[in-house]
């Protein structure tokens, strides 16, 4: 069959993989003019779609960014951060402005302190040498702070064009589907075209006459536990609603697991309060610290589930880490799966957690 391209996006049609570029039903191949199921939904129901594309793929794309004068919009999970957040964003977008916006706050307890958690999303993307020019918070499904967002974008993007960037699961079809339905409120305002010069497709959304907002394909990074998890413990892990915390009083040489993907120890120090910050269904459970290697030996799957059976086909091994926690009330994240807060400090812990997945600490947002 010769190779034929979308008339919308410009990828290259197949009807193998419905998660993947181009995809479009056998029975369309025939037509004169076809689009793929992505441009599909997007022209006709105002509906945005991710497809995925490996690594490299992603990265050739992005990278035609630093070509252009525009404002990139990144977008990260808040639940994610350290997972979903693109370290190689500036090398990738060279010198234009990148707002970093950071969804699913709907999940962050009331009473969160919302600018220690912008400072502290500042100070990461610091460290990874990336300067943002301002962070929000939103949640794409409940239509949360997209007053002030639209607004930032307005300001920062100075008349040019828009690139919404994100890594898989972070929301971002959620939010390009949101802004769609706040801006245009019409099908008919939808077009869509292919980026020149890729062979991948970059999606339009026309902004105005002169400029668009272009939505990337959601980059995979294997940094983010959500690749390592079945379908049916990723609904598990995944908070539905705002966090409700469970707190433990625990002694030293006690150790708390947190289902089977991560586990703490309390090395030395004095007794206090552990407050957890997970998903409901993610069971935690107290042993001995002496007795925890024997115990994740014997119930891992089972009793310490999820991970059930198939994510832990796939789920790298945990590593540990260990850290001195000399300030009160400090947050050890887990991204991907929450946190827990150290209330009072002055102890020395270990963290077990999967391969790859970066482990960090911050003030207490609570
Ligand atoms: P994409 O892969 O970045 O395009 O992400 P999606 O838009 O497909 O969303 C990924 C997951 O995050 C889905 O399960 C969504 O329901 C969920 N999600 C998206 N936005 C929000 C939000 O604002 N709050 C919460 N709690 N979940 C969200």
């Amino acid at each position: 069959m010769t190779e034929r391209l979308c008339d919308g996006c410009g990828a290259v049609l197949q009807s193998d993989d419905k998660s993947k570029a181009g995809y479009v039903p056998e029975s369309a191949l025939n037509n004169e003019h076809i689009i793929c199921r992505r441009c599909f939904r997007l022209k006709h129901y105002n509906e945005v779609q991710d497809v995925n594309y490996s690594d490299d793929d992603f990265l050739e794309m992005i990278h035609q960014i630093s070509n252009t004068k525009s404002l990139v919009v990144n977008i990260v999970d808040i639940f994610d951060f350290n997972g979903s957040f693109i370290s190689g964003i500036k090398r990738l977008t060279g010198n234009n402005p990148v707002l970093l916006v950071a969804n699913k706050v709907d999940l962050l307890p009331k009473s969160t302190n919302r600018n220690r958690l912008v400072h502290w999303m500042k100070k990461m993307a610091a460290e990874q040498g990336v300067k943002v020019v301002d962070v929000f918070l939103i949640s794409a499904a409940k239509g949360i702070g997209f007053d002030e967002v639209e607004e930032a974008m307005e300001k920062y993007r100075q008349g040019k064009d828009i690139y919404v960037v994100g890594c898989t699961n972070v929301g971002k079809s959620t939010f390009i589907n949101q802004l769609i339905q706040r801006t245009s409120g019409t099908n008919d305002a939808i077009t869509t075209s292919y980026f020149p010069g890729t062979t991948l497709g970059f999606i339009e959304i026309p902004l105005d006459d002169r400029t668009s907002l272009f939505d990337t394909p959601g980059i995979v990074n294997r940094h983010q536990l959500v690749h390592y998890v079945s379908e049916k413990d990723l609904k598990l892990i995944t908070p539905k609603k705002e966090l409700k915390p469970k707190v433990f009083q625990l002694n030293d040489q006690q150790t708390l697991f947190f289902g089977g993907f991560c586990r703490f120890d309390f090395q030395k120090g004095m007794k206090q309060s552990i407050i957890c910050y997970f998903s409901n269904q993610l069971m935690i459970h107290r042993t001995k610290l002496e007795k925890a290697d024997d115990f994740f030996q014997e119930h891992v799957g089972e009793l310490l589930q999820p991970p059930n059976r198939e994510t832990l086909e796939k789920l790298p091994e945990l590593i540990t880490h260990t850290f001195k926690i000399p300030h009160e009330k400090t947050d050890i994240v887990i991204p991907g799966l929450g946190w827990f807060t150290i209330a009072e400090g002055g102890i020395s812990i270990a963290v077990h957690a999967p391969k790859g997945i970066q482990i960090s600490l911050r003030p207490a947002l609570i």
